[in-house]
């Protein structure tokens, strides 16, 4: 399922041509426009999901591979050790912009908590 409006669905096809950290037949990630930290990539469904509120248990594999390209992008870029923050913003309050999920792999220096 694709949304001919939705920026990471032309991202994924490649409407929107852009380099790309990694890809595979579930998901695609790439370096946020706008980092937050040294290292900051997104990686976002092939399949437009709109956030993790409309998630429901036939997603279930995808999300758990969402996070496992997650940790294994920040092992392979040397984050394992100092560690690094996965962030999903859901919905306005979530501080979402963009309705399509994504995760935000964000390393490369101290993160504090609770996040702003
Ligand atoms: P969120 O606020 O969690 O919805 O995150 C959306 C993220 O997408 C923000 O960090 C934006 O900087 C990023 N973003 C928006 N448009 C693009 C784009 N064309 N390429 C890469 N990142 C983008
Ligand atoms: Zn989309």
């Amino acid at each position: 399922m694709t949304d001919t409006n939705c920026i990471f669905c032309k991202i994924v096809s490649g409407e929107i041509p852009g380099p790309r950290v990694f890809e595979d037949d579930v998901c695609v990630a790439f370096n946020d426009i706008e980092p937050q930290a040294p290292t900051h990539i997104l990686i976002v469904p092939r399949e437009h999901l709109a956030s993790l509120d409309k998630a429901a248990e036939e997603h279930a594999s995808v999300l758990g591979h969402l996070l496992l390209t997650a940790a294994d992008i920040a092992r392979s870029k040397g984050f394992s050790e100092p560690g690094y923050r996965i962030v999903i913003n859901t919905n306005v309050d979530g501080g979402q912009t963009v309705f399509h999920l994504h995760i935000h792999l964000l390393a490369g220096r101290p993160f504090v908590f609770p996040p702003g």
